[in-house]
């Protein structure tokens, strides 16, 4: 279907009914599924600077670690024996030769573990066509990289000015990933400090101009120890950037129905309950953290992270509760591919 843009607005800003209507939109066509993504947190070192993040380079307030591949191993492992479906993994970019090969040897071995039934996702920054192949290869299955916003003044405005952190880079990186058959989520941060409201609504085109498969969008949330802090007297409460993250989700459903949609980590920082809030306004995919309990709270992009240290059966067992509250089953079992990527690869079939 195609959006004017003065319905987009009205929809994102103005509709009184928006939420509800994503939610009933959203069992028409993905169904009342929540889908489980393993989220394994991999390493927090990073070779960018993003100054948005609490993790980047030049913070040397943030205690470094690097889980090793035992450890990522338990953690799938987990994941498979929990019927999760999915895992994603996840770190700050790294671009050496010996990591990548180690993240393709982790990939197969993953894959090889769950009798290549664990559907995997990798959300590891930029790398090269080669490398997006060489871990396809491997097995994974979904990549996930944010535009972050698509307004390229923006972008530069939240990142350096240097050639590691260029704009035409990050469309270029999802380009390739497009061309290497992975399902390819993007998704931006919403309230960032000099963003607008069009600016939001052209980060919904963008993501339907892209064709992309998956999403993950979420609020910005500040952190003291990098550079953009200084502007946080410019930002919206964080209540507002909770609800425009919702209104975003329920908009982005209507107009890309058949796409997953995460219900993202950083809108449970906000409120306990916000990603069950985003699962019933047309989300449809959920990662709980199974990194080891004692590496989590180094892995913080932003303050505020929930860190629980409750053992993981524990936490489980109420998120299930939950999501279970919001009128959806949970996939287990499941990988939960994108809908909309199975019908561009197979257009008869829907
Ligand atoms: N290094 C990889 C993956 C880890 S960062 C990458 O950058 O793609 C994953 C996401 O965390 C980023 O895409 C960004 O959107 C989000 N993030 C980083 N800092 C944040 C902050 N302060 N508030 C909200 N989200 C943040
Ligand atoms: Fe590194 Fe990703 Fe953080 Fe940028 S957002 S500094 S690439 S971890």
């Amino acid at each position: 279907m195609k959006f004017e843009r003065e319905e987009v607005e009205y929809l994102l800003f103005e509709d009184e009914t928006l939420l509800e209507r994503a939610h009933y939109y959203k069992g028409d066509n993905v169904g009342y599924v929540t889908y489980l993504r393993g989220l394994i947190e991999l390493s927090n070192e990073c070779i960018k600077n993003c100054l948005y993040c609490g993790i980047r380079r030049e913070n040397e307030k943030a205690v470094r670690y690097s889980l090793t591949d035992e450890q990522v191993l338990e953690a799938a492992r987990y994941a498979y024996e929990n019927r999760y479906g999915s895992i994603a993994l996840q770190a700050g970019e790294r671009v050496s030769g010996d990591y990548v090969k180690r993240i393709t040897e982790l990939v197969k071995k993953i894959k090889q573990m769950s009798g290549g039934s664990l559907g995997i996702t990798l959300s590891l920054g930029e790398q090269t066509k080669e490398v997006y192949h060489q871990w396809k290869k491997a097995g994974a299955d979904r990549y996930l990289l944010r535009i972050e916003t698509s307004n390229p003044e923006l972008y530069t405005k939240i990142h350096p000015n240097d050639p590691l952190h260029t704009f035409e880079k990050r469309i270029k990186a999802l380009e390739d990933l497009r061309e290497t058959g992975y399902q390819v989520g993007t998704g931006v941060m919403i309230g960032l400090p000099f963003q607008t409201k069009k600016d939001l609504v052209d980060d919904l085109f963008f993501m339907k101009k892209m064709d992309i498969d998956m999403c993950g969008m979420g609020p910005y949330l500040e952190h003291r120890d990098t550079p953009l802090y200084e502007f946080r007297d410019l930002l919206w409460t964080q209540r507002e950037r909770f609800e425009m993250t919702l209104r975003m989700v329920a908009t982005l459903r209507l107009m890309m129905p058949k796409i997953n949609i995460a219900a993202t980590t950083a809108l449970q920082a906000i409120d306990p309950v916000g990603r069950e809030k985003a699962l019933w306004a047309g989300a449809n995919v959920i990662m709980p953290n199974i990194t080891p309990v004692t590496t989590r709270a180094s892995y913080k992009l932003y303050e505020n992270k929930p860190v629980s240290e409750d053992c993981l059966d524990v936490q489980e067992k109420s998120l299930f509760e939950r999501i279970i509250s919001t009128g959806d089953e949970i996939g287990f079992g499941e990988q939960g591919n994108s809908l909309h990527y199975k019908f561009r690869k197979k257009p008869n079939n829907g």
